[in-house]
Formats: C-alpha cells, structure tokens, sequence
C-alpha cells in the first residue's frame, strides 16, 4: 500500500517522501480515500496512530482542488481539539504537511490576548484549529464566519466532553452550515459520544484501528 494508491496527489506526495513517511498506518489507509470522496466519517483512533496526517491530508487535497471561494475571508474547514497544546500540534500538523500549498492554517485558543486572533481571522485562513470556548468567543463578537465552511473535524472528541465543552459545542454545531463533511475521532464510543455522532454525521464510515 502506498499514499499514491490512496489518490493522494503529488505537491503531498513529495512532502511524505520529504517526511520519509514510507507507507500509510492503518487509519491513514481506510480514512484517506473516505474524506477524498467526500465521506462523513467516525474513527476510534489514539493518539499515535497517525490519525493528524489521517485527516489533514485529505482534507489540504480538497481543499487545494476546490478552490477559494472568490473574495472569500471566510473560513473553509474547522478543526475542534480540546486543549491549546493539541490545538498547536494540529496546526502544525496542517503547516507541515501542507508546506508550499497557497492554504492558510490558523490555531486559536484561550489563556492569550483575543486580538491578535480577530486581526488573523479578519485576513482569512482557510484551515482553522481551534478550542470550542474561544472559538465561542471569536464568534459572538463576529469574528469568525462559517458560512463557506466545508468540512468539520471533531478532534479527541471524548476529551471535549469530558472537559466539559458540550454546550459550547452545541451552540457551535448550530451555527455551521448543515451541508459540510464532518469527521469524528474519539478514543473511546461511549454513549454521549455516539449521540453526537448521530447528531453530525451523514452515513459516515466507522473506523476502529
Ligand atoms: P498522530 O497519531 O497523528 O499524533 O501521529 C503520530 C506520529 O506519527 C507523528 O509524529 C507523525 O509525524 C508520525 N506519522 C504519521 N503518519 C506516519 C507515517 N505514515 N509514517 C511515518 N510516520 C508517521
């Protein structure tokens, strides 16, 4: 199995041989080819397993073939993780693999200033990683605009809830647009967890690795 096989295309191929990433790990093989089509997905996946590269990957592909929207300062994908420290992992993640790519990558989250945030949010970024609270916050005060958003991921989604983000969450969820591709990767399945996943999800793909 290689990432070629996937349908991955070359300016990211290049970036794994420059990584000397030889082979997909197993998440990295059911879901790159899901999220490429286009698939809603739910993944059992630990910290390790390579599930950053799992998702960033194909996502960056679509977003590079779909394109900006034209004038567009909105932002195109969202990535929720619980904690500022998986919120800078992500993005660097995203600024790794999609190193030379015209994409913008941006991380947002609480315990710093809220205005450096607004200024970069005001210019645009097309990938957004971000803690539910001060995403919560950038939104109320206008922020931040969901109405180009395509895909949706919900990082460590039982770490969200077991921080206590629920309701931030919910009052997310309301305000992205219902046609999006969402993805959900948790740890554990327990019940509040599936429960949002039949909230979220269309049809998704169930990976467990
Ligand atoms: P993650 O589970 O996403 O936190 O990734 C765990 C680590 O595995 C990260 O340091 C990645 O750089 C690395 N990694 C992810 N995918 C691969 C791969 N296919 N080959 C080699 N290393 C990888």
């Amino acid at each position: 199995m290689t990432f070629a096989s996937l349908g991955l295309i070359d300016p990211l191929l290049r970036t794994l041989e420059a990584l000397d990433y030889r082979k997909p790990t197993p998440v990295q093989a059911k879901a790159i080819p899901a999220v490429l089509k286009g698939r809603d997905l739910m993944a059992a996946a630990q910290t390790g397993t390579g599930k950053t590269a799992g998702f960033a990957l194909p996502m960056l592909q679509r977003l590079l073939q779909e394109g900006p929207p034209v004038g567009s300062n909105a932002t195109r994908a969202l990535v929720l993780v619980p904690t500022r420290e998986l919120a800078e992992q992500v993005h660097e993640s995203f600024r790794t693999y999609g190193q030379g790519l015209p994409l913008r990558t941006y991380a947002v989250y609480g315990g710093v200033s809220l205005n450096p945030q607004m200024m970069a949010l005001r210019k645009g970024v097309d990938v957004l990683v971000a803690t539910p609270g001060r995403l919560l916050d950038l939104y109320r005060q206008n922020a931040v605009k969901f109405g180009q958003l395509q895909a949706l991921v919900l990082d460590e989604a039982d770490r969200m809830l077991d921080l206590g983000f629920s309701q931030e969450l919910d009052e997310l969820f309301a305000a992205l647009p219902k046609r999006r591709q969402t993805l959900l990767f948790s740890a554990t399945f327990s019940d509040p967890i599936r429960q949002m996943a039949r909230e979220l999800l269309r049809d998704p793909l169930s990976i467990e690795v």
